[in-house]
Formats: structure tokens, C-alpha cells, sequence
């Protein structure tokens, strides 16, 4: 079976400045992701791996190097062009959620939806995420699983070609965090979406269909699972 490819990264270099010194994020970053693949990119703290996220999602920009969305230049877009990319291309999860405290759960989720220009039924996404009873809970009603699958719900919501997780189980108890990578292959699985979780955990890499190691701004190794 042949599958297109969603991403394209080519010797990507990012360096952040601190006064004097001058940080290598990015390290010249070469890989091609695939239609449907669940991507995990296993790293120690300050290895680079958000840095990575970011430039993937659009939401900061390269000082050298290549990334193709599905053909499309990414690192030649300008603002509006990264605009249309973000709100079409990508759905974003974070380590602490990021919902908006006075929106209930379903208030939060059809604010996605109704952004993108494809939303999905509100409704639909949250009893997909196994909150059809908590659709009216705010989010400090909610246990940090639940709000995290709340998340969830948003970023699919929006009907993205990738989803993006920033370290999604970093704040939740290993019960919590097992029916969150369950979710997301799920996911992955049901509408083909190809997903991508950053991660520092090693036992959380086990669901990915390839592992990609970083070190020091690096992809040091790939790793194929079954
Ligand atoms: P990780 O997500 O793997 O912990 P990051 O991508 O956040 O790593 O950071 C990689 C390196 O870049 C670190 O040395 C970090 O301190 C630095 N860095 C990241 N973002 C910034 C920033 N906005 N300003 C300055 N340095 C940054
Ligand atoms: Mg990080």
C-alpha cells in the first residue's frame, strides 16, 4: 500500500538568542510523515521536541530548512498563509489543556468547530471522547483526564489533517493518561488522522506506529513498531 505524505521536513534549524548566548533548538531536521500515521517523538527536557511541534503547527517560524504540508511550503508562507494553515491544517493538545474556564465543555468544543471552515458536530466529538453526560460541566468541574479528553474533543472538532499533542499525558495519573493515548490511536485509527504526541515518557511511545528519537536539537534514531 502506498500513502501520500502529509509532512516533509528538510535540515530544519531554529536558534533562539538569550541576551548573549545563542540556543540550538533545531539541529537540521530531516523526516516524512505519512497519511494516518501515529507519530511519537521521544525526548529528555529541553531535547527540542516542542520547538519541533511548533514549526510544525505553524505557529513559529524556521531560520533555515524545508517544510512541505502535503506539497504546500510551509516555511514560505507568510501570516495569513500560516493563519489558513493553522485553523485548517492543525488541531493543537497541551500538557495543561487550555480550556477556557467560564465555557462549559460543550461551549468550549463548538468554539473550534466553529472556526474551522469543515467543524465537526459538537456533540457527536464529546460523546466520542466519552463525555455525553459532562457536555454542560465547566472545566473546574471536571477531573484533569476528563478536561484533557475535553481538549481532545476541541482539536478534533475543528476536523484537522494532523493533531498535534505537546506532552498530553504530562499532568495526568498513568490510569488517566493510558485512556488518553487509547483515545488518540482511536482516533488515529478511526478517521485516519495522522497524530503526533511529543513526549519525555518511554512507556507512552509503545502505541506509536513509529518512534522518532531527539536529542540536542537531533532525530538521533526512527524506530518502526510491528
Ligand atoms: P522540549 O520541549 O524538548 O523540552 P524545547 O523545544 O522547549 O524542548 O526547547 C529546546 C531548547 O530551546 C531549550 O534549550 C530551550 O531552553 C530553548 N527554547 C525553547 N523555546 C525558547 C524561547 N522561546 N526562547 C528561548 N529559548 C527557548
Ligand atoms: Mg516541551
Amino acid at each position: 500500500m502506498t500513502r501520500n505524505k502529509v509532512l516533509s521536513a528538510r535540515g530544519l534549524v531554529k536558534h533562539f538568542k538569550m541576551g548573549e548566548v545563542s540556543v540550538k533548538a533545531l539541529d537540521g531536521v530531516d523526516f516524512d510523515i505519512y497519511e494516518g500515521e501515529f507519530i511519537v517523538i521521544l525526548g529528555p527536557s529541553g531535547s527540542g521536541k516542542s520547538t519541533l511541534l511548533n514549526m510544525i503547527g505553524g505557529m513559529d517560524t524556521l531560520d533555515a530548512g524545508a517544510l512541505l504540508f502535503r506539497d504546500k511550503p510551509v516555511h514560505e508562507m507568510d501570516k495569513k498563509g500560516l493563519a489558513l494553515y493553522r485553523r485548517d491544517a492543525v488541531g493543537f493538545v497541551f500538557q495543561f489543556y487550555n480550556l477556557i474556564p467560564s465555557l462549559n465543555a460543550f461551549e468550549n468544543v463548538a468554539l473550534a468547530a466553529q472556526i474551522s471552515s469543515r467543524g465537526l458536530d459538537v456533540e457527536k466529538t464529546l460523546a466520542e471522547v466519552g463525555l455525553s453526560e459532562r457536555m454542560d460541566h465547566f472545566p473546574s468541574q471536571l477531573s484533569g483526564g476528563q478536561q484533557q479528553r475535553v481538549a481532545m474533543a476541541r482539536a478534533i472538532a475543528k476536523n484537522p489533517d494532523i493533531l498535534l499533542c505537546d506532552e498530553p499525558t504530562g499532568a495526568l495519573d498513568s490510569e488517566s493518561s493510558e485512556r488518553v493515548m487509547q483515545l488518540l490511536k482511536t482516533i488515529n485509527r478511526t478517521y485516519d488522522k495522522t497524530v503526533i504526541v511529543i513526549t519525555h515518557d518511554t512507556d507512552i511511545a509503545t502505541v506509536a506506529d513509529r518512534v522518532f528519537h531527539i536529542n540536542d536539537g537531533r532525530l538521533t534514531d526512527i524506530e518502526c513498531n510491528g
